[in-house]
């Protein structure tokens, strides 16, 4: 087959280029044009066409085909599509072009689809990054958008890389995936650190550069210093002078300077080549990167311009969004976070850490998150002393080094998640970082002097208050995100999940649309959720099969509609619609509440003869098995004229889905009604469900999480809810679209009960 060499140029398979003319030769444009298929092989050296010889030509090149031909005033330009990567053999060399053999050679498919689509989002982020300060870069920024995959990203950020011959050829051969893009993040990586050094901004890294990039970094940085101080020539300064003026200049407390300088006497006693140079060089590191003074400047507050902010990133959540700004305008009042710190709890996607960001943005301050999930450790929050090896900072002051000013706003993720083991109590030291009595002057292990803390909103995270000390949710005030109604998914979706979606994707708006029914299938069948976690996947899922079908099938507008999901997105989730219809004596449907939120939970019960035994299964905790008891006591008692002989039978109760550990008093009426239903070999109204404490005077007690528990059921199907009297109040807080949908009623007595899930009259 043809071959068309191409010199220093990145070429992948499975992107449309656009080549001029000139960049091939004439002659090979016309046995192109007449050819349509042929292969693209890199070449080592820039040569002539007619002096090359088989050693000039590396091994790998793709197939490539012309899609078409445009001829503009006289000038030819061909949109080429290039195919699979191909490995070359027996080049052979004609008179007027040259002609090789090739097989098909894939890259190894060895990270998901999802790994990929993240890369290509980090690979768009950094290519914006090249791109945001030169002239007509939000056009660029708009092709940047559009790129759909990463071999069409790379293909056209390849001419800027900064990449020779050899490496980018490495990245064409590359046997898979994953080191394919690991070559292309490093010569992206190595622009951003060119471009910087040029231009001398000095970048807030990431994490994973800080490490990977540190001599980039402190390069840069004895570059931006000594521009700043404008005293010294280049290189005049050695590391340990270098140090002393980061100290200087760094606008540390007194006492913190102090340690500073102490640290630096020993680095220079110890000399390059000591033991502890390194763990002295990096705590000086640390102590200077500190914003020990800067503030993010903000441009006075404004309540307007902050409800506007929070209302343009967040779809509802009137009253969180109302607590949020009176606790701003407080803030901005003060000049400090006074009184409680809010800590947002609810179930997984219902925007608890989306709105600690919301916050920052309607406060024009930076934003930081730790997660606490798992932290056992005191010293991950308070840092290890520095005596100890491989000593770190503690992950409050590594999170205001990366906020790099000492204001930020800081949400502390998952703080139900504490966990306090062998050493220490991580909670006891978060205590002191929230305290506005002592965090003015917070001491990490590490810094070993005090740091002040009392500028940084704090925002706390939890998926329930349950795991939270005490001491510390005392100084919490709780707000509850207890879900979205299905109305309020389908606007989020709309106004949100979806146009990110797309973006993300690299579709246009243009080229797709879900329809009105479409979208609350998806919402009704294929998620099961009280936030919108799973609601974003499925959209993000649409958008990714409608970009394939796109490069598929060529440009056009994709609809979908209802009829499309199945094949799209699979089988709906699981529904109970199909037990809940069921009429079976003996089986229940309670509402319980969990971490995820809400879920529907069906009690069974079964009899058979034996000696008065009463067996529980279904990982149950140990109140829940005492409801269970009283249940039976009351089912007795309920007997008692008939003199039915309890004694000579078995009763078996089980809960399904034993996976999940159950717990709590709330199915306390679900019991009674499963067991009275059973002995009465009467089934449960249709699509019933129930929740409640009993008493063993069969009085009917208040629950918990109510509004979780409803739109369960709502969400599952039910139609009609007994709930404690006790909890009538609570309904307020439940949003009208679920009251509508659901028969809600409010039960004081087991009577009740039976009455309305049995029609019996007890
Ligand atoms: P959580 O921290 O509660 O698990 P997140 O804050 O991570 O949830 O939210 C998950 C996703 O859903 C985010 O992309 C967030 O922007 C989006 N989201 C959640 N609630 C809303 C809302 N009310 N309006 C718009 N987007 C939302």
């Amino acid at each position: 087959m043809l071959v068309v060499p191409v010199y220093d140029t990145l070429i992948l398979s499975d992107v449309r280029i656009h080549v001029d003319e000139e960049v091939f030769a004439l002659a090979e444009v016309k046995n192109i044009k007449e050819e349509t298929s042929f292969l693209i092989v890199p070449i080592r050296e820039n040569k002539d066409q007619n002096s090359l010889t088989s050693e000039d030509f590396y091994d790998f090149g793709v197939l490539a085909e012309v899609a078409d031909v445009i001829k503009l005033e006289g000038h030819t330009t061909l949109n080429v599509d290039t195919k699979e990567r191909v490995r070359i053999s027996n080049l052979s060399f004609e008179k007027d072009h040259i002609e090789a053999e090739y097989e098909v050679s894939n890259v190894i498919e060895d990270i998901t689809k999802e790994e990929q689509k993240f890369f290509l989002k980090r690979f768009k982020e950094y290519a914006q990054d090249i791109f945001k300060d030169v002239p007509g870069g939000a056009i660029v920024n708009s092709y940047i958008r559009r790129w759909r995959t990463i071999n069409e990203a790379a293909t056209q950020l390849g001419g800027y890389l900064a990449l020779d011959p050899e490496e980018r050829f490495a990245i064409l051969a590359a046997k898979s995936i994953s080191e394919r893009y690991t070559l292309l993040l490093g010569g992206i990586k190595e622009l951003l650190e060119i471009r910087d050094i040029n231009t001398g901004i000095r970048e807030k890294m990431t994490e994973e550069q800080q490490t990977s990039y540190k001599t980039a970094a402190i390069r840069r940085q004895i570059r931006y210093l000594e521009e700043e101080l404008n005293e010294l020539e280049n290189g005049e300064l050695d590391e340990e002078q270098l140090l002393a003026l980061r100290i200087k200049k760094a606008g540390m407390t007194e006492e913190a300077e102090k340690e500073s300088n102490r640290a630096l006497r020993r680095l220079k006693m110890e000399g390059m080549t000591g033991h502890e140079y390194g763990a002295l060089y990096d705590y000086l590191d640390f102590m200077t990167s500190l914003a020990w003074k800067d503030s993010k400047k903000t441009t006075g507050f404004n309540i307007k311009r902050a409800r506007r902010t929070l209302d343009r990133g967040h779809y509802g959540l009137d009253k969180v969004k109302k607590r949020v700004l009176e606790q701003i305008a407080v803030n901005s009042i003060k000049g400090k976070q006074d009184g409680s710190i809010l800590l947002f709890v609810g179930a997984p996607g219902t925007g608890k850490t989306s709105m600690g960001q919301g916050i920052a943005d309607a406060m024009g301050r930076k934003y930081v998150r730790i997660s606490l999930g798992g932290i056992r450790d005191e010293a991950e929050i308070r840092g290890h002393r520095r005596t100890y090896v491989g000593a770190m900072p503690g992950r409050i002051m590594e999170a205001m080094r990366r906020a790099g000013v000492n204001n930020p706003v800081m949400v502390l993720d998952e703080v139900d998640k504490l966990t306090s083991e062998a050493h220490g109590d991580p909670a006891s030291a978060l205590l002191e970082v929230l305290d506005p009595e002592q965090n003015f002057a917070f001491t990490d292990h590490y810094m070993n002097v005090p740091y002040d803390l009392s500028k940084v909103f704090f925002v706390c995270t939890a998926n329930t208050t349950d795991g939270i000390p005490k001491p510390l949710l005392d100084r919490m005030e709780v707000i509850n995100l207890s879900g979205y109604t299905p109305s309020e998914k389908y606007q989020i979706a709309r106004r949100h999940l979806l146009p990110k979606a797309i973006e993300q994707t690299g579709l246009k708006k243009e080229q797709i649309s879900i329809d009105t029914k479409a979208l609350r299938a998806i919402i009704a069948d294929y998620t099961m959720e009280a936030g919108v976690r799973g609601l974003r996947r499925q959209l993000d899922k649409i958008c990714r099969d409608t970009a394939v079908k796109l490069l598929e099938e060529g440009d056009h507008k994709t609809v979908i509609t209802q009829e499309n999901l199945r094949e799209i997105l699979g089988k709906k989730v699981a529904h109970h619609d199909e037990a809940l219809k069921k009429l079976v004596a003996g089986v229940a449907t309670g509402l319980a509440w969990t971490q995820a939120g809400g879920d529907i939970l069906f009690i069974e019960a079964v009899v058979t003869k034996g000696s008065g035994k009463l067996q529980i299964t279904g990982q149950l905790g140990d109140v829940m098995k005492e409801s269970a008891e009283i249940a039976y006591t009351l089912v007795k008692a309920a007997y008692q004229k008939e003199k039915k002989d309890f004694d000579k039978i078995d009763l078996h109760i089980h809960v399904p889905e034993g996976a999940t550990p159950k717990d709590g008093p709330s199915a306390g009426v679900t019991l009674f009604t499963a067991l009275f239903s059973l002995f009465l070999k009467k089934p449960v109204k249709r699509k019933l469900a129930m929740t409640g404490e009993i008493s063993l005077r069969g009085e009917v007690l208040p629950i918990g999480g109510l509004p979780e528990k409803l739109m369960a059921a709502q969400r599952a199907g039910v139609k009609t809810v007994l709930i404690p009297k006790g909890n009538e109040e609570d309904l307020e807080e439940i949003p009208d679209e679920i009251k509508k949908k659901l028969t809600i009623i409010p039960v004081g007595q087991i009577s009740e009960v039976a009455r309305e899930s049995l029609g019996i009259e007890i």
